[in-house]
């Protein structure tokens, strides 16, 4: 009987926050430079293409 004591949590305005969330976290930033990349092999990729003496390989 202590089950209905939690409140259901509000399914509205899910969507609009789902969507502001899952943009920040698709994406993977450049620490060099403000780039931002959909795949972390692309920002990797970038990174050694722009930045080589960011990486620590060689
Ligand atoms: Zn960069």
């Amino acid at each position: 009987m202590a089950s209905m004591d939690k409140e259901p949590v509000p399914v509205e305005g899910e969507k609009t926050d789902l969507y502001g969330t899952l943009d920040k976290l698709e994406l993977y930033n450049c620490g060099k430079c403000s780039k931002t990349f959909r795949k972390q092999k692309q920002c990797e990729a970038h990174m050694r293409e722009a930045h080589p003496s960011t990486t620590k390989s060689r």
